[in-house]
């Protein structure tokens, strides 16, 4: 999954990308309006953190923008404390969701699973596809209950397959979806990763549709 943050007071901004990096997410940052109307609207975000106070163009103006050329993308923003007319506002220009700062992280963290899961259509925070199991809260796979150890991008691979599980995802999805901008992308290593976690999950969770890309499905819907 890969996320944007639009917090442009500088080590707040770090805080918010290290845990989320650290949670196993691709991000990419913005440290104004403008900078981060442009990348949330030219890049294929799964998710948005969106400060509302920023420079050049404000949150509010930024997301209204966003719906209004159709992005759907789920936004949360992050609101003054005790500004209740920064979360109404925020709800009626588009927003997801809100968290007033201060904040603890792991609200954030916790409130992007939902926003995540819930536009891929789950409800709960465990994903489940035939014998796998992956809980987005503690970034855990097992297979038949045995605990299955990833490296962080076969987690992200499987997370992005899990949640979409059911449809074909062509490689460029996945390499859009995977890494942030800054990385160098090349969609063979896509292959080598499925590679990978066929070897760990079993040669026939993950199924290559030619041409098209790669789809998770469960043994019975296969
Ligand atoms: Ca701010």
């Amino acid at each position: 999954m890969r996320l944007l943050v639009v917090e442009d007071d500088p080590d707040l901004n770090r805080q918010i990308t290290a845990a989320l990096e650290e949670a196993g997410y691709a991000v990419d940052r913005a440290f104004d309006g403008e900078e981060g109307h442009f990348l949330g609207d030219t890049e294929p975000y799964d998710a948005i953190v969106l400060d509302i106070g920023l420079p050049k163009m404000d949150g509010i103006s930024v997301l209204e923008q966003w719906r209004r050329d159709g992005k759907t993308t789920p936004v949360l923003i992050l609101t003054a404390r005790d500004r209740w007319s920064d979360k109404v506002q925020g709800f009626d220009a588009g927003a997801d969701d809100y968290v007033p700062k201060p904040f603890h992280m792991e609200e954030i963290l916790a409130r992007l699973r939902a926003l995540l899961r819930r536009a891929s259509g789950h409800a709960s925070s465990e994903l489940l596809c035939g014998p796998v199991r992956l809980d987005t809260r503690a970034g855990r796979v097992t297979i038949d209950g045995r605990a299955v150890k990833l490296t962080s991008h076969e987690y992200r691979l499987l997370a992005y397959l899990m949640h979409h599980q059911g449809r074909v995802v062509s490689r460029t999805e996945l390499v859009e979806h995977l890494y942030d901008q800054d990385f160098d992308r090349d969609s063979n290593t896509i292959e080598v990763f499925v590679g990978r976690l066929r070897k760990k999950l079993g040669a026939d969770v993950i199924q290559t549709v030619r041409g098209l890309g790669y789809v998770l499905a469960p043994p019975e819907a296969a």
